[in-house]
């Protein structure tokens, strides 16, 4: 059969899309939902268990509905939860409910679209002759579709350390990729652990370390040395940014720093840019864009994604009693030693190289642009000319409706994408605040494209 809509991936994008679709699809539509994790919805971030995993976004705008706006804060009531808007759900909540969400809309079975849910990787893709695009899965099948939506993430695959820097045999105690919870069990009470990256990931490693018992001393390695800023008890309102004339980078940031200066509170300059993030962006040519990127990236990621206040006093108990210490430098070697690795670095700003030894490396410094070289499936589709990377390669060409474009810039019909796979256009859209609204004008765009195309009998039915 030629499916109505593909929905490519298994994590909140092509969740929040199936959702949309079913309240706006009609009955005779049908849906594949193909996806290799096992856990539909949850993806790396909510299929976590640990409690202290918590949502980095308050829960009022959690909802995966963008008008309604309470729906994810009803629902932890409803599992009777005493919780307040502003609070910080366990992430794992989250991937709970939204797999309740899903669930309820599809029980109604013949009041709504066809959804099949195929647990498998798409591996390449091809045009067919007359219409649509077929998909080959790992497990042979193929999958045949009129609309589809790749909603790929931005990979979870493992992120070797720099090759140059590490003696193969060392290889053996350095994890790295820290989502496999499993690693943890292989880590002895006082090891010595040295973390890669200072961001969010390090921060759940850090404490899913202690709930587990792990007493021993941790050092955390990065360029800068940031680490994510809390947010606050009591949210302060957001402070609307009035951006100035010139629409570059020093302009940009000399306008927030005036507002800092004269009294503003800088989380709520931070939260009021937001509304405009995208729209700055897309005003923003491809100069302004990578400067962003080569010099305020890491000091944007600490102050714009901040973490639950209960997680960042924990954490910073552990840095104040001397447990963790955050360096900043450049990773020069990882050696094998009798007992673990013996890593050096040069300190930032410095020649000075530093030594340090570790029982275990992590490696946490995360994926933060999809690109495409994650994907095999994305790879053979450059490879056909059917996509392109955007012009900075943070993930794949699309317009402004998320139609994906091919090497000529010309919308591929029937072709879309959503997630982080679409940062070259929208850059602020790896977040559910952002997705949730992405999918519901995909949901929207695929369901017009749908009723034009439909035969008149199917229409008049
Ligand atoms: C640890 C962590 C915590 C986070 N916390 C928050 C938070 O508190 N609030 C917030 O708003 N955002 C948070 N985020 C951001 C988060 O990335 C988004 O909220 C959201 O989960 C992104 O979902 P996604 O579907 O786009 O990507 P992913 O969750 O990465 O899902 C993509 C899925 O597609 C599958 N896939 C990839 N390629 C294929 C293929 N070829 N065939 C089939 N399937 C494929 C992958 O296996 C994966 O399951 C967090 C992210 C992480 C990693």
């Amino acid at each position: 059969m030629t499916y109505d809509v593909a929905v490519v991936g298994s994590g909140f994008s092509a969740i929040a899309l199936t959702i949309n679709l079913l309240r706006v699809l009609p009955p005779t539509a049908s849906i594949a939902v193909v996806g290799d994790d096992p856990g539909f919805g949850r993806g790396t971030a909510y299929r976590t268990e640990f409690y202290l995993h918590r949502l980095n976004v308050p829960a009022a705008r959690m909802s995966v509905f963008p008008d309604r706006p309470d729906d994810f804060v009803e629902w932890l009531r409803g599992q009777g939860k005493a919780v307040f808007a502003e609070d910080f759900a366990s992430r794992g909540d989250y991937g709970l409910y939204l797999r309740d969400t899903l669930a309820s809309l599809l029980r109604p079975r013949e009041r709504r679209a066809r959804v099949d849910f195929i647990r498998a990787k798409a591996t390449s893709c091809v045009q067919c002759e007359k219409d649509g695009l077929v998909f080959c899965l790992d497990n042979t099948d193929e999958l045949k579709a009129r609309n589809i939506v790749l909603a790929l993430g931005v990979g979870s695959a493992d992120l070797p350390l720099p090759k140059n820097c590490v003696e193969p045999a060392a290889t053996p105690r350095i994890i790295d990729n820290p989502w496999r919870l499993g690693w943890l069990s292989r880590v002895g009470r006082t090891d010595e652990i040295c973390i890669f990256g200072s961001g969010l990931t390090m921060i759940d490693q850090v404490l899913s370390m202690r709930a587990q018992g792990h007493r021993g001393r941790i050092h955390v390695l990065s360029r800068r040395g940031l680490v994510p800023h809390p947010h606050p008890k009591r949210r302060s309102a957001p402070v609307a940014t009035e951006m100035p004339e010139n629409r570059d980078m020093s302009s940009i940031l000399q306008a927030l720093r005036r507002q800092v200066e004269n009294g503003a509170d800088w989380r709520g300059v931070v939260d009021g840019l937001r509304p405009q993030t995208q729209a700055l962006w897309q005003s923003l040519g491809k100069e302004q864009r990578s400067r962003f990127l080569r010099h305020a990236l890491a000091w944007w990621n600490i102050h714009r994604h901040r973490i639950a206040p209960e997680v960042f006093s924990r954490f910073d108990t552990l840095l104040k009693d001397g447990t963790v210490t955050v360096h900043a430098g450049f990773l020069k070697s990882i050696k094998a030693a009798d007992d673990g690795t013996d890593v050096q670095f040069r300190k930032r700003g410095t020649q000075e190289v530093a030594a340090l030894h570790a029982d275990w490396v992590v490696n946490c410094t995360g994926m933060e642009r999809a690109g495409i070289g994650h994907s095999p499936l994305l790879q053979a589709m450059r490879d056909r000319g059917m996509i392109a990377m955007d012009e900075l390669g943070l993930g794949i060409s699309v317009d402004a409706q998320s139609r994906v474009l091919d090497p000529a810039g010309v919308p591929h019909p029937g072709l879309y994408a959503s997630g982080a796979l679409t940062a070259g256009q929208f850059w602020e859209i790896t977040a559910v605040p952002d997705i949730r609204i992405q999918a519901s004008k995909l949901a929207e765009t695929i369901s017009k494209d749908i009723a034009r195309s439909a035969p008149p009998v199917a229409r008049i039915a």
